[in-house]
Protein backbone atom coordinates (compact mmCIF):
# COMPACT_ATOMS: atom_id res chain seq x y z
CA UNK A 1 0.00 0.00 0.00
CA UNK A 2 1.46 3.08 -0.98
CA UNK A 3 2.31 5.54 1.95
CA UNK A 4 0.01 8.72 2.56
CA UNK A 5 0.06 11.39 4.67
CA UNK A 6 -3.14 10.90 7.12
CA UNK A 7 -5.04 13.78 7.94
CA UNK A 8 -8.59 12.18 8.43
CA UNK A 9 -9.41 8.41 9.52
CA UNK A 10 -12.62 7.11 9.96
CA UNK A 11 -12.66 4.30 12.95
CA UNK A 12 -15.91 1.72 13.09
CA UNK A 13 -15.84 0.18 16.76
CA UNK A 14 -17.97 -3.41 16.93
CA UNK A 15 -20.67 -3.98 19.88
CA UNK A 16 -18.27 -6.82 20.96
CA UNK A 17 -15.45 -4.92 21.23
CA UNK A 18 -17.32 -2.26 23.52
CA UNK A 19 -19.04 -4.39 25.59
CA UNK A 20 -18.04 -7.54 28.19
CA UNK A 21 -20.17 -9.76 29.73
CA UNK A 22 -23.85 -9.39 30.36
CA UNK A 23 -23.52 -6.83 27.86
CA UNK A 24 -22.06 -4.79 30.32
CA UNK A 25 -19.98 -1.50 28.27
CA UNK A 26 -16.42 -2.68 28.48
CA UNK A 27 -15.28 1.01 30.13
CA UNK A 28 -11.92 -0.37 29.82
CA UNK A 29 -12.06 -0.75 26.30
CA UNK A 30 -14.11 2.93 25.86
CA UNK A 31 -11.01 4.48 27.35
CA UNK A 32 -8.39 3.14 25.16
CA UNK A 33 -10.31 3.79 22.20
CA UNK A 34 -10.60 7.71 23.93
CA UNK A 35 -7.01 7.57 24.72
CA UNK A 36 -5.39 6.82 21.36
CA UNK A 37 -8.20 8.74 19.28
CA UNK A 38 -7.31 11.80 21.42
CA UNK A 39 -3.65 11.16 21.06
CA UNK A 40 -4.04 11.28 17.05
CA UNK A 41 -6.30 14.65 17.53
CA UNK A 42 -3.25 15.89 19.33
CA UNK A 43 -1.25 15.14 16.38
CA UNK A 44 -3.65 17.01 13.96
CA UNK A 45 -4.97 13.52 12.69
CA UNK A 46 -8.77 13.88 12.46
CA UNK A 47 -10.66 11.00 14.27
CA UNK A 48 -14.05 9.84 13.07
CA UNK A 49 -15.88 6.99 14.83
CA UNK A 50 -18.36 4.67 13.94
CA UNK A 51 -19.31 2.95 16.94
CA UNK A 52 -22.17 -0.02 17.61
CA UNK A 53 -23.14 -0.90 21.43
CA UNK A 54 -26.60 0.91 21.92
CA UNK A 55 -28.63 -2.01 21.79
CA UNK A 56 -25.49 -4.02 23.43
CA UNK A 57 -25.48 -1.30 25.96
CA UNK A 58 -29.21 -0.89 26.54
CA UNK A 59 -29.51 -4.23 27.14
CA UNK A 60 -27.00 -4.66 29.31
CA UNK A 61 -28.41 -1.77 31.53
CA UNK A 62 -31.87 -2.64 31.30
CA UNK A 63 -30.58 -6.45 31.96
CA UNK A 64 -32.68 -8.03 29.62
CA UNK A 65 -31.70 -10.50 26.48
CA UNK A 66 -32.47 -8.87 23.03
CA UNK A 67 -33.95 -12.56 21.61
CA UNK A 68 -37.18 -12.24 20.73
CA UNK A 69 -37.47 -8.69 20.93
CA UNK A 70 -39.51 -6.61 18.87
CA UNK A 71 -38.78 -3.39 16.88
CA UNK A 72 -40.13 -0.93 19.14
CA UNK A 73 -38.68 -2.60 22.06
CA UNK A 74 -35.03 -2.36 20.15
CA UNK A 75 -35.70 0.63 19.61
CA UNK A 76 -36.30 1.92 22.81
CA UNK A 77 -33.56 -0.29 24.36
CA UNK A 78 -31.45 1.32 21.66
CA UNK A 79 -32.06 4.81 23.18
CA UNK A 80 -30.86 3.80 26.66
CA UNK A 81 -27.89 2.33 25.36
CA UNK A 82 -26.79 5.24 23.16
CA UNK A 83 -26.83 8.12 25.34
CA UNK A 84 -25.01 5.72 28.13
CA UNK A 85 -22.72 5.48 25.51
CA UNK A 86 -22.12 8.73 25.11
CA UNK A 87 -21.90 9.58 28.64
CA UNK A 88 -18.85 7.10 28.23
CA UNK A 89 -17.37 8.60 25.44
CA UNK A 90 -17.49 12.02 27.12
CA UNK A 91 -16.02 10.80 30.31
CA UNK A 92 -12.75 9.91 28.79
CA UNK A 93 -12.90 11.92 25.75
CA UNK A 94 -13.67 15.02 28.93
CA UNK A 95 -10.11 13.48 30.90
CA UNK A 96 -7.92 14.26 27.75
CA UNK A 97 -9.62 17.89 26.71
CA UNK A 98 -11.88 16.61 24.26
CA UNK A 99 -15.49 16.78 23.42
CA UNK A 100 -17.19 13.90 21.68
CA UNK A 101 -20.78 14.84 19.21
CA UNK A 102 -23.12 12.68 18.76
CA UNK A 103 -24.46 12.13 15.13
CA UNK A 104 -27.18 9.45 14.78
CA UNK A 105 -28.13 8.49 10.61
CA UNK A 106 -30.05 6.37 8.37
CA UNK A 107 -29.87 5.11 4.99
CA UNK A 108 -32.21 8.04 4.62
CA UNK A 109 -29.86 10.74 5.28
CA UNK A 110 -27.38 9.44 2.46
CA UNK A 111 -30.72 9.36 -0.12
CA UNK A 112 -31.56 13.00 -0.09
CA UNK A 113 -28.84 15.56 -1.41
CA UNK A 114 -30.06 18.07 0.80
CA UNK A 115 -29.49 15.64 4.20
CA UNK A 116 -26.38 14.97 2.54
CA UNK A 117 -24.41 17.92 2.20
CA UNK A 118 -26.03 18.87 6.05
CA UNK A 119 -24.13 15.77 7.41
CA UNK A 120 -21.10 16.98 5.67
CA UNK A 121 -21.13 20.15 7.10
CA UNK A 122 -22.05 19.32 10.73
CA UNK A 123 -19.43 16.38 10.66
CA UNK A 124 -16.44 18.94 9.65
CA UNK A 125 -17.82 21.99 11.54
CA UNK A 126 -17.52 19.88 14.82
CA UNK A 127 -14.07 18.46 13.32
CA UNK A 128 -12.93 22.08 12.89
CA UNK A 129 -13.98 22.81 16.59
CA UNK A 130 -11.54 19.73 17.95
CA UNK A 131 -14.70 17.92 18.88
CA UNK A 132 -15.05 13.70 18.21
CA UNK A 133 -17.87 12.94 15.64
CA UNK A 134 -19.59 9.75 17.06
CA UNK A 135 -21.74 8.36 14.72
CA UNK A 136 -24.55 5.48 14.81
CA UNK A 137 -27.46 4.10 13.02
CA UNK A 138 -30.24 5.92 14.37
CA UNK A 139 -31.71 2.97 15.55
CA UNK A 140 -34.35 4.54 18.04
CA UNK A 141 -35.98 5.37 14.64
CA UNK A 142 -34.80 3.78 12.05
CA UNK A 143 -37.19 0.49 10.99
CA UNK A 144 -35.95 -1.88 7.66
CA UNK A 145 -36.44 -0.10 5.14
CA UNK A 146 -34.74 2.89 6.15
CA UNK A 147 -31.91 1.53 7.60
CA UNK A 148 -28.05 1.52 6.37
CA UNK A 149 -28.47 -1.97 7.63
CA UNK A 150 -25.31 -2.57 10.02
CA UNK A 151 -22.18 -0.50 10.96
CA UNK A 152 -19.90 -2.00 8.31
CA UNK A 153 -22.08 -0.20 5.60
CA UNK A 154 -22.68 2.81 7.75
CA UNK A 155 -18.84 3.53 8.18
CA UNK A 156 -18.08 2.91 4.46
CA UNK A 157 -20.67 5.78 3.70
CA UNK A 158 -19.16 7.95 6.35
CA UNK A 159 -15.59 7.44 5.31
CA UNK A 160 -16.65 8.30 1.85
CA UNK A 161 -18.77 11.51 2.68
CA UNK A 162 -16.16 12.66 5.17
CA UNK A 163 -13.63 12.08 2.66
CA UNK A 164 -11.64 10.05 5.22
CA UNK A 165 -7.66 8.36 4.09
CA UNK A 166 -8.71 5.46 5.60
CA UNK A 167 -11.17 3.43 7.43
CA UNK A 168 -10.28 0.89 10.51
CA UNK A 169 -12.43 -1.41 11.57
CA UNK A 170 -12.03 -3.08 14.78
CA UNK A 171 -13.68 -5.92 15.64
CA UNK A 172 -12.86 -9.45 17.71
CA UNK A 173 -10.87 -11.15 15.33
CA UNK A 174 -7.37 -10.65 14.27
CA UNK A 175 -8.64 -9.75 10.69
CA UNK A 176 -9.34 -11.43 7.25
CA UNK A 177 -8.11 -15.12 7.67
CA UNK A 178 -7.13 -17.75 4.89
CA UNK A 179 -8.84 -21.37 4.44
CA UNK A 180 -6.05 -22.45 6.93
CA UNK A 181 -7.28 -19.82 9.19
CA UNK A 182 -4.25 -18.13 8.77
CA UNK A 183 -4.38 -14.44 9.36
CA UNK A 184 -3.72 -12.28 6.04
CA UNK A 185 -2.20 -10.09 5.85
CA UNK A 186 -2.60 -7.73 2.35
CA UNK A 187 -5.36 -8.35 0.42
CA UNK A 188 -5.21 -6.17 -3.22
CA UNK A 189 -8.90 -6.21 -3.82
CA UNK A 190 -11.98 -7.80 -2.48
CA UNK A 191 -12.56 -10.39 -5.19
CA UNK A 192 -14.83 -13.29 -5.15
CA UNK A 193 -12.11 -15.51 -4.25
CA UNK A 194 -11.47 -13.10 -1.19
CA UNK A 195 -15.67 -13.55 -0.18
CA UNK A 196 -15.22 -16.80 -0.12
CA UNK A 197 -12.84 -17.00 2.88
CA UNK A 198 -16.21 -15.96 4.13
CA UNK A 199 -17.92 -19.19 3.51
CA UNK A 200 -18.31 -22.41 4.34
CA UNK A 201 -15.15 -23.63 3.59
CA UNK A 202 -13.58 -20.69 4.93
CA UNK A 203 -12.06 -20.02 8.99
CA UNK A 204 -14.60 -20.09 10.96
CA UNK A 205 -13.30 -16.96 12.33
CA UNK A 206 -14.20 -15.44 9.28
CA UNK A 207 -17.48 -15.87 9.00
CA UNK A 208 -20.04 -13.88 11.06
CA UNK A 209 -19.23 -10.32 10.59
CA UNK A 210 -16.99 -10.86 7.99
CA UNK A 211 -19.06 -10.20 4.63
CA UNK A 212 -20.22 -7.00 5.45
CA UNK A 213 -17.02 -5.76 6.88
CA UNK A 214 -15.84 -7.30 3.19
CA UNK A 215 -18.46 -4.72 1.40
CA UNK A 216 -17.71 -2.19 3.16
CA UNK A 217 -14.21 -2.75 1.91
CA UNK A 218 -15.40 -2.76 -1.14
CA UNK A 219 -17.40 0.41 -1.44
CA UNK A 220 -14.43 2.19 1.04
CA UNK A 221 -11.81 1.12 -2.22
CA UNK A 222 -14.16 2.30 -4.82
CA UNK A 223 -14.16 5.52 -3.52
CA UNK A 224 -10.19 5.36 -2.78
CA UNK A 225 -9.68 4.91 0.64
CA UNK A 226 -7.73 1.71 1.92
CA UNK A 227 -8.96 0.03 5.36
CA UNK A 228 -7.52 -2.29 7.95
CA UNK A 229 -9.58 -4.72 9.76
CA UNK A 230 -7.70 -5.13 13.05
CA UNK A 231 -8.78 -6.89 16.45
CA UNK A 232 -10.13 -3.75 18.64
CA UNK A 233 -9.28 -5.54 21.88
CA UNK A 234 -5.25 -4.91 21.04
CA UNK A 235 -2.70 -2.08 22.72
CA UNK A 236 -2.85 0.81 20.96
CA UNK A 237 -4.35 -0.66 17.64
CA UNK A 238 -5.23 2.32 15.99
CA UNK A 239 -1.93 4.11 16.96
CA UNK A 240 -0.12 1.32 15.84
CA UNK A 241 -2.18 1.16 12.36
CA UNK A 242 -1.80 4.90 11.52
CA UNK A 243 1.94 4.37 12.26
CA UNK A 244 1.97 1.90 9.78
CA UNK A 245 2.70 -1.42 11.59
CA UNK A 246 1.64 -4.82 10.57
CA UNK A 247 -1.53 -5.13 12.18
CA UNK A 248 -4.51 -6.98 10.99
CA UNK A 249 -5.24 -7.38 7.40
CA UNK A 250 -4.87 -4.53 5.05
CA UNK A 251 -6.96 -3.95 2.23
CA UNK A 252 -5.43 -1.22 -0.73
CA UNK A 253 -7.94 1.06 -2.40
CA UNK A 254 -9.12 1.08 -6.25
CA UNK A 255 -5.90 2.55 -7.79
CA UNK A 256 -8.44 4.78 -9.85
CA UNK A 257 -11.32 5.59 -7.89
CA UNK A 258 -15.07 4.87 -8.84
CA UNK A 259 -16.80 8.60 -9.90
CA UNK A 260 -19.13 9.51 -7.46
CA UNK A 261 -22.41 9.14 -8.84
CA UNK A 262 -21.31 5.41 -10.13
CA UNK A 263 -20.12 4.98 -6.52
CA UNK A 264 -23.74 5.99 -5.51
CA UNK A 265 -25.55 3.53 -7.44
CA UNK A 266 -23.20 0.47 -6.98
CA UNK A 267 -23.06 0.97 -3.01
CA UNK A 268 -24.50 4.44 -1.74
CA UNK A 269 -28.15 3.30 -2.53
CA UNK A 270 -29.89 0.42 -0.66
CA UNK A 271 -30.93 -1.86 -3.83
CA UNK A 272 -34.69 -2.10 -3.75
CA UNK A 273 -35.22 -5.30 -5.53
CA UNK A 274 -33.66 -7.17 -8.44
CA UNK A 275 -34.21 -7.81 -12.08
CA UNK A 276 -33.24 -11.42 -13.34
CA UNK A 277 -31.58 -11.20 -16.95
CA UNK A 278 -31.43 -14.01 -19.10
CA UNK A 279 -27.48 -15.37 -20.29
CA UNK A 280 -27.63 -13.01 -23.42
CA UNK A 281 -28.14 -10.05 -21.50
CA UNK A 282 -25.45 -11.39 -18.83
CA UNK A 283 -23.06 -11.44 -21.77
CA UNK A 284 -23.87 -8.03 -22.97
CA UNK A 285 -23.87 -6.21 -19.69
CA UNK A 286 -20.53 -7.45 -18.42
CA UNK A 287 -18.65 -7.35 -21.85
CA UNK A 288 -21.02 -6.38 -24.23
CA UNK A 289 -21.05 -2.03 -21.92
CA UNK A 290 -24.65 -2.30 -23.16
CA UNK A 291 -28.15 -1.09 -21.96
CA UNK A 292 -30.44 -3.86 -20.19
CA UNK A 293 -33.17 -4.14 -22.76
CA UNK A 294 -36.77 -5.67 -21.64
CA UNK A 295 -35.72 -8.66 -23.86
CA UNK A 296 -33.00 -9.87 -21.25
CA UNK A 297 -35.17 -9.45 -18.71
CA UNK A 298 -36.67 -12.92 -17.30
CA UNK A 299 -38.06 -11.95 -14.25
CA UNK A 300 -38.61 -9.16 -11.19
CA UNK A 301 -38.26 -9.60 -7.59
CA UNK A 302 -39.06 -7.17 -4.97
CA UNK A 303 -41.48 -4.48 -5.32
CA UNK A 304 -39.86 -1.01 -6.42
CA UNK A 305 -40.31 2.09 -8.03
CA UNK A 306 -39.43 3.66 -11.80
CA UNK A 307 -35.70 5.97 -10.38
CA UNK A 308 -34.84 2.52 -7.99
CA UNK A 309 -31.53 1.25 -7.92
CA UNK A 310 -31.77 -2.73 -7.84
CA UNK A 311 -29.66 -5.57 -8.48
CA UNK A 312 -29.30 -7.39 -11.70
CA UNK A 313 -28.62 -11.05 -11.18
CA UNK A 314 -28.24 -14.02 -13.06
CA UNK A 315 -30.44 -16.90 -13.94
CA UNK A 316 -28.01 -18.63 -11.46
CA UNK A 317 -28.66 -16.08 -8.78
CA UNK A 318 -25.26 -13.95 -8.75
CA UNK A 319 -25.50 -10.45 -8.49
CA UNK A 320 -23.58 -8.89 -11.34
CA UNK A 321 -24.53 -5.17 -11.81
CA UNK A 322 -26.58 -2.31 -10.14
CA UNK A 323 -28.67 -0.11 -11.64
CA UNK A 324 -31.29 2.87 -11.74
CA UNK A 325 -34.32 0.84 -13.43
CA UNK A 326 -36.65 3.25 -15.70
CA UNK A 327 -39.45 1.63 -15.13
CA UNK A 328 -41.09 0.30 -11.79
CA UNK A 329 -41.29 -3.58 -10.94
CA UNK A 330 -45.03 -3.95 -11.99
CA UNK A 331 -44.17 -2.47 -15.60
CA UNK A 332 -41.03 -4.87 -16.20
CA UNK A 333 -43.03 -7.84 -15.05
CA UNK A 334 -45.73 -6.78 -18.12
CA UNK A 335 -42.58 -6.01 -20.84
CA UNK A 336 -39.95 -8.50 -19.62
CA UNK A 337 -38.75 -10.75 -22.47
CA UNK A 338 -40.38 -8.26 -25.31
CA UNK A 339 -39.05 -6.25 -27.32
CA UNK A 340 -38.19 -2.36 -27.20
CA UNK A 341 -40.80 -1.97 -29.94
CA UNK A 342 -43.23 -3.33 -28.20
CA UNK A 343 -43.09 -1.59 -24.83
CA UNK A 344 -45.88 1.14 -25.45
CA UNK A 345 -48.63 -1.68 -26.56
CA UNK A 346 -48.13 -3.49 -23.93
CA UNK A 347 -47.87 -0.13 -20.96
CA UNK A 348 -50.20 2.38 -23.49
CA UNK A 349 -47.17 4.22 -23.44
CA UNK A 350 -42.70 4.71 -23.32
CA UNK A 351 -40.83 6.56 -21.68
CA UNK A 352 -37.65 4.87 -22.10
CA UNK A 353 -36.30 2.14 -24.54
CA UNK A 354 -34.32 0.39 -21.95
CA UNK A 355 -35.23 -0.82 -18.43
CA UNK A 356 -31.88 -0.16 -17.23
CA UNK A 357 -29.54 2.84 -19.48
CA UNK A 358 -25.81 1.52 -19.39
CA UNK A 359 -25.20 5.51 -18.00
CA UNK A 360 -27.06 4.28 -15.00
CA UNK A 361 -25.45 0.91 -14.25
CA UNK A 362 -22.38 -0.52 -13.13
CA UNK A 363 -20.86 -3.90 -13.55
CA UNK A 364 -19.78 -5.24 -9.87
CA UNK A 365 -17.21 -8.11 -10.56
N1 LIG B 1 -26.42 0.29 15.50
C1 LIG B 1 -26.29 -0.90 16.27
C2 LIG B 1 -26.00 -0.55 17.72
O1 LIG B 1 -25.42 0.44 17.99
C3 LIG B 1 -25.20 -1.81 15.78
C4 LIG B 1 -25.31 -2.25 14.36
C5 LIG B 1 -24.05 -2.95 13.89
O2 LIG B 1 -23.09 -3.08 14.64
O3 LIG B 1 -24.00 -3.37 12.72
O4 LIG B 1 -26.35 -1.27 18.60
Amino acid sequence: MPKRKLKRITVKVGTRVLTGSRNRIARKAIKSLADQVSALMDRKIEVILVSSGAIGAGLGLLDIRKKGRSLSELQAIASVGQSHLMDIYNEYFNKRGYIAGQILLTQEDFNDRRRFLNMRYTLNTLLKYGAVPVVNENDSVSTAEIKCGDNDRLSSLVADLADSDMLIMLTDVEGLYDEECRLIRHVEAVTAKVKSLCGDKGCVESTGGMITKLEAVKYAASAGIPCVIARGGRKNVILDIVEGAEVGTKFDAQEKPMKARKRWIAFGMKPKGGIIVDEGAEKALIAGNKSLLPGGVRDVTGRFSDGDVVDIVTVRGKIIARGISNYSSSEIEKIKGKRSDRIEKELGYKDYDEVVHRDNLVVLE
